[in-house]
């Protein structure tokens, strides 16, 4: 095996990304044998509202938010792919770079791995790579049957190392550090002008300020003429 260290994809919409995306990704590396997290803005998520901001716009916030942190890479695949952002398809992807026996690893929340019955060719997802999943305070939704039986399944045992196989593992997580900031709340709190300050890195809020983003539109109409 070329390399027993993970490779993670984190995928998300990052609409903005904030601390606790960073965090928990900077995290997993202090915890976890990783050598590089791949963060992965989608172009256009399939199983949500469509985000406030541009493919580019999220991109750009996620290159400023990782350019002083050399395991954590804003990585534009997504953006180069027509259609629907699939995540078998960019694991598939990443396959590609870094070939079959690379330890890789998807990383999602809690939340969003209640989503996954809904997944395109999710029966796949555990051939192609490791799911680390995350707990987010605040979040009690429990599992549904289907998910309780593929933890059942597949979920990691005591002694088993998730770097000692390529794919095929499920990782339960709850980091140090847990945040319970989502992009939803710092979208609300932008939308009445309130202070996001210490949410996300300084670098992201004077670029979303920049582009006039999350702010009401009478907001902007009347910055734009100040
Ligand atoms: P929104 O509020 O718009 O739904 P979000 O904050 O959940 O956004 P996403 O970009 O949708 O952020 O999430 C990308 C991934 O990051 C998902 O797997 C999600 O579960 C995870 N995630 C988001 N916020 C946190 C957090 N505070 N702690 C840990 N994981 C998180």
């Amino acid at each position: 095996m070329a390399s027993t260290s993970l490779v993670l994809m984190y995928g998300g919409t990052f609409d903005p990304v904030h601390n606790g995306h960073l965090r928990s990704a900077l995290e997993l590396t202090q915890v976890l044998p990783v050598a590089r997290v791949h963060l992965i803005p989608c172009q256009l998520p399939p199983h949500r509202d469509q985000p406030s901001a541009s493919p580019e716009q999220r991109l750009a916030m996620l290159k400023l938010a990782t350019a002083d942190e050399p395991l954590l890479v804003a990585d534009d695949r997504e953006l180069r792919r027509p259609g629907p952002s699939w995540s078998i398809d960019t694991l598939e992807s990443l396959r590609e770079d870094y070939g079959d026996q690379q330890p890789l690893a998807m990383v999602l929340g809690w939340d969003a791995f209640l989503g996954l019955p809904s997944w395109s060719r999710r029966d796949l997802l555990l051939e192609k790579a490791h799911l680390i999943v995350i707990a987010r305070p605040g979040e009690k939704q429990p599992a549904s049957e289907e998910l309780l039986d593929l933890l059942d399944q597949y979920e990691l045992k005591a002694g088993e190392a998730l770097n000692a196989k390529p794919a095929g593992r499920i990782l339960r997580l709850a980091l140090p550090s847990a945040m319970q900031v989502s992009a939803t709340y710092i979208r609300r709190l932008l939308s009445q002008q309130a202070s996001v300050r210490y949410l996300l890195p300084d670098a992201v809020i004077n670029y979303l300020f920049s582009q006039g983003l999350y702010v009401p539109v009478d907001k902007t109409i009347k910055s734009s003429h100040a």
